[in-house]
């Protein structure tokens, strides 16, 4: 058997857990995710939460929903994301921590973000920025854009293998691959 058809069928029996949009794409994995800028606005210790959604915002929602694997596509467990974004008006909280907050994913490498959409700003296409970190690994700095947005194509740092995949508008999935 070669090792390319055997990290087939471990992608087809990690695949059988998850939902159809799932399924229906072929995970990737082999080629770590590329790294991105964290750009200016990092703040360290986020608060620990999955939901960014701020009470009675009237925002578009938008969740975000996948797996963290290693370059050998096992799922990698209690792995580190940190997120964090502009708000509706293109603006970072550099006081507090609107639209920021880290997670850990489960025990099979899924993770799930609630936020809104945020806001493009200048010389900038909608993205959410993500650090990533496996445990007693290095940390992966890159960000998520949208397919399809306008913006993308007057942004230097856009690339087609960091858009999410949408299932509907404000459902979108990514999955990462890191060094763990
Ligand atoms: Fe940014």
């Amino acid at each position: 058997m070669t090792s390319l058809f055997r990290r087939r069928l471990v992608v087809a029996g990690l695949a059988l857990p998850f939902s159809g949009t799932a399924l229906a794409q072929p995970l990737t994995c082999g080629a770590t995710t590329p790294p991105e800028t964290a750009g200016p606005f990092f703040k360290p210790r986020s608060p620990l939460r999955a939901s960014l959604v701020e009470k009675n915002s009237a925002s578009r929602k938008l969740v975000v929903t996948g797996i963290v694997l290693s370059a050998q596509c096992k799922p990698v467990a209690r792995a580190l994301l940190d997120f964090w974004h502009a708000d509706e008006s293109g603006e970072y909280d550099n006081q507090g921590f609107r639209y920021r907050g880290h997670q850990f994913t489960d025990a099979e490498g899924r993770y799930r973000l609630e936020t809104i959409v945020p806001a493009e700003y200048p010389g900038r296409t909608r993205h959410i920025h993500v650090k990533l970190q496996a445990p007693r690994h290095g940390i992966l700095t890159t960000q998520l854009y949208f397919p399809g947005d306008p913006g993308n194509r007057r942004d230097g740092l856009f690339r087609p293998d960091l858009a999410m995949r949408m299932a509907a508008p404000g459902v979108g999935q990514f999955d990462f691959v890191i060094e763990a």
